[in-house]
């Protein structure tokens, strides 16, 4: 895929940096976003344009706020020449009984894992659609597809990306646009850890204690998937090989969704 240029959002971490790591190890330019230490944020785009001779772009934009998004699009278009792929892939996690659920708690989920997809969409398809080509992948959940209790925002804003992904896939459908979601089980990112962490905390058990009950509850395989398997997973969905997979929901859970 070399000559092609991708935003993922959200890849100084966890699974966006895997897929941000598996694009550009096929040649593709990348715009990473996302929070993180400046100087580690600059290591991680020497490393990539280094090791896969690509052109590694940065933007710090908060992808929370539609103006920031647009200013990345703008950004990317402008330094990588072109924007062939988006992966709206960061996302934030709360977790709360629906009486304690902070309002704006639910206000951020909702707009860094729903709203901020929207808008990512519409400000690149105008290019996508100028050339006849594009690969959007959004990163869902498994609870795009089922529930967990304590997590209204997060479930609603998945099921929310999922309902996006069919309908951005249909309006595309004639076009050599494709619009697709992955829902990962448990990966084991810092986003999962924090849970973990809350659930030692909880129970007062050791932390190897607390990861292996949090796969015991749902995730049939008791092991972890990783952001390598996401990286793949998406650099297929962009492949050539993919043009007709369309508005699919792909999991990639352990089992987790088959039971
Ligand atoms: P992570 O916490 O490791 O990484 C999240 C990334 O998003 C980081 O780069 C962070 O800086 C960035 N980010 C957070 N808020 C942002 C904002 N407002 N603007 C820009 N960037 C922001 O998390 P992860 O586990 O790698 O999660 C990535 C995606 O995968 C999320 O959408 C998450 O819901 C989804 N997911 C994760 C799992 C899992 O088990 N880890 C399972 C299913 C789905």
């Amino acid at each position: 895929m070399r000559g092609k240029a991708a935003i993922v959002t959200g890849s100084t971490s966890g699974i966006g940096l895997g897929i941000a790591r598996a694009l550009a190890a096929d040649g593709v330019d990348i715009m990473l976003n996302g929070f993180g230490d400046a100087s580690e944020i600059k290591r991680l785009r020497d490393d990539l344009a280094g090791e896969f001779k690509v052109k590694v772009a940065f933007s710090g934009a908060d992808i929370g706020k539609p103006p920031e998004v647009r200013a990345m699009v703008e950004q990317a278009t402008r330094e990588l020449g072109r924007i062939d792929i988006l992966v709206n892939n960061a996302g934030i996690q709360h977790t709360s009984p629906i009486e304690e659920f902070p309002d704006e708690r639910w206000d951020a989920v909702i707009a860094i894992n729903l709203s901020s997809n929207f808008h990512a969409i519409k400000a690149v398809l105008p290019q996508m659609k100028a050339r006849d080509w594009g690969r959007i992948v959004n990163i869902a959940s498994v609870h795009g597809l089922v529930a967990s209790t304590n997590k209204a925002a997060y479930v609603a804003a998945k099921h929310g990306v999922i309902g996006l992904t069919k309908v951005v896939s249909l309006e595309t459908a004639t076009t050599g646009i494709t619009c697709n979601a992955i829902c990962p089980g448990w990966v084991l990112t810092p986003l999962v850890q924090k849970q973990i962490d809350d659930w030692a905390r909880r129970d007062s058990i050791p932390n190897e204690k607390a990861k292996q009950l949090l796969l015991a509850e749902k995730q049939p395989s008791q092991e972890f998937a990783t952001p390598e398997q996401m990286g793949t997973l998406a650099v297929f969905l962009c492949s050539d090989a993919a043009a007709q997979i369309r508005g699919a929901s792909i999991t990639v859970d352990g089992g987790w969704t088959a039971q």
